[in-house]
Order: C-alpha cells, then sequence, then structure tokens
C-alpha cells in the first residue's frame, strides 16, 4: 500500500447511532480515494439507550457489512469490526463476541464507567452525552468528587485492555472532552499518573491507540482523543498509532485524516499500524 494512502476503521452507520446505510459510507471511501475502510457498530448492550445497535438488529448489520465487503473488494479493502463497549459485570467477553460474530477487528472503547465495586446499573456515568448528565454523573455517582470518577474511567480502560486484549483502544482520554479545564486538572500528578498505568497496559498488550477526529471536527473540543502530550508518551513507549474519524455520517469518512497524520509525523512517529497493515510516514 502507498505510505500515503487514507483508511478509516471507525464508522457508525444507521444501525446504531450514525446517520446513512454503510454502502454510502463504502461509495463515500471510495470516492475519496481510500483504500481501506473498517465499520464498528456500537456492540449491543444489555440495557436501554440510544446509541448502541439493538442486539436483534446485530445479525442484519454483520451480513450487510460482510455482503459489502465482498462486493466492493476489487475496489477497496473492507473489514468488519464492532466498537466494543467494555462495563465490567456486563459486557461479553471481547474474543468469544468477535468469534460469534466472525469479526474482522474489534475496538474496545468505555463510553460508560461503572462505579468500582458497584453492579447497580443506576452507578453507571455515561461520558458521552450531554455536558449536564456528565456532571450530573460525576455528583450522583461520584458524591463530586470528579478526580474519583476519572480515575474509575482510567482503572476500567486498563483493565479492558489487560483483560480483553482489544486490537485498537478507542478515543483514550474522552473523559476529558466534557471538563474544559473546569472539573480536574489534566497536569495534576494524579491525571498523568492514571494515564501512565493505562499507556502500560496498552504497551502490554500490543494494542494500537487511535487518533480519533472527531471530537475536533465535531467543535466539542480542540484537541483529538487523544491529546499531543498522552501521544508523546505513547512514542516513549513504541505503542503503535493510527488515525480515526469516527464517522457518524458518509461526509466525516476522511474528515481531519490528513491533520491527525501530520500531528503523529511532528510528534516523531514514523509509521502506521492498523490491525491489518503498517504505512511509513517518515
Ligand atoms: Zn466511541
Ligand atoms: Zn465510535
Amino acid at each position: 500500500m502507498n505510505p500515503f494512502s487514507k483508511y478509516n476503521f471507525h464508522t457508525h452507520s444507521h444501525f446504531d447511532d450514525g446517520k446513512e446505510p454503510l454502502e454510502d459510507f463504502v461509495q463515500a471511501a471510495i470516492e475519496a480515494g481510500l483504500k481501506a475502510y473498517g465499520f464498528s457498530g456500537h456492540s449491543p448492550l444489555p440495557f436501554d439507550n440510544h446509541w448502541s445497535l439493538p442486539k436483534d438488529v446485530l445479525p442484519e448489520y454483520l451480513a450487510e457489512a460482510k455482503r459489502l465487503r465482498e462486493k466492493y473488494k476489487h475496489l477497496i479493502d473492507i473489514y468488519v469490526g464492532l466498537e466494543i463497549d467494555y462495563v465490567p459485570g456486563y459486557s461479553e467477553n471481547f474474543s468469544q463476541l468477535m468469534d460469534s460474530c466472525g469479526l474482522d477487528y474489534g475496538i474496545g472503547s468505555v463510553h460508560l464507567v461503572m462505579k468500582p465495586g458497584s453492579k447497580d446499573p443506576s452507578d453507571i456515568w455515561f461520558i458521552d452525552g450531554p455536558r449536564e448528565g456528565y456532571i450530573e454523573g460525576i455528583k450522583t455517582i461520584f458524591g463530586g468528587d470528579a478526580r474519583k470518577a476519572v480515575l474509575a474511567y482510567y482503572m476500567q480502560q486498563a483493565a479492558m485492555v489487560e483483560t480483553q486484549k482489544p486490537d485498537i483502544i478507542g478515543h483514550l482520554d474522552k473523559v476529558n472532552m466534557h471538563n474544559k479545564g473546569a472539573l480536574f486538572d489534566t497536569a495534576s500528578n494524579w491525571y498523568r499518573q492514571s494515564v501512565d498505568h493505562l499507556l502500560d497496559a496498552v504497551s502490554g498488550a500490543g494494542t494500537i491507540v487511535e487518533v480519533n477526529t472527531r471530537g475536533v471536527y465535531s467543535g466539542k473540543t480542540d484537541d483529538f482523543f487523544p491529546n499531543n502530550d498522552i501521544l508523546k508518551r505513547c512514542l516513549d513507549r513504541n505503542i503503535p498509532v493510527m488515525v480515526s474519524t469516527d464517522a457518524h455520517h458518509p461526509s466525516q469518512v476522511d474528515r481531519l485524516f490528513e491533520d491527525g497524520t501530520k500531528v503523529l509525523k511532528d510528534i516523531g512517529f514514523k509509521k502506521i499500524t492498523t490491525p491489518f497493515f503498517e504505512l511509513d510516514i517518515s
């Protein structure tokens, strides 16, 4: 593959919380010159929500994704995956889920933070909805202690990486999206240490860190997930990295892809590693 080929492995369609059918993403990807494309619908969850694949829709999603993989194979390499939520006590074992679905890859992500030690669904903090809910969760679930909440987020991600070994870890510092510098200090020792602990786990598991461009193009953050400081620490540990656009609409298949690649290059990364190929960006 050409070193400057475009690819994207993070996609949500009308099957989960994105817009438009999977085939529209494939056509948009071909048009934009992408050489490889992956689908990553949100894995089904055992409780009501408005964003993950309903369990009874999963077979249809997989069948359609596999049909497109075959139909377009002369034009683009298609990969079938899921963005799998890790919720201790609730989520399925990743490799069992991947085997039963016949997946090519999985992105492991934490959107729902379980209060440590609890199994009560009302103790789940949703970091990805509106900011009011995020702040309310810190108040009611973590007694107003943002530090406790954020530590739980990073511990849960580390446990996911250690026990489930996902191919890719999704938007590694998304917990900071609603912070706006107001609720906790990302320069504090405890924050840096919890990130370090996670990065050690990521390094040990051989998991790829994605640079997720969605926070920036959706206007929610100024930095990609994770930010440049964390990416530098990934480089220090030789952690493999790739760019993801987390497309929720066909117009987003390559949104800020080049900017994401440039950030990695500027930090000093010499190559991109996806679950399926490497690209030299030196
Ligand atoms: Zn996600
Ligand atoms: Zn996603």
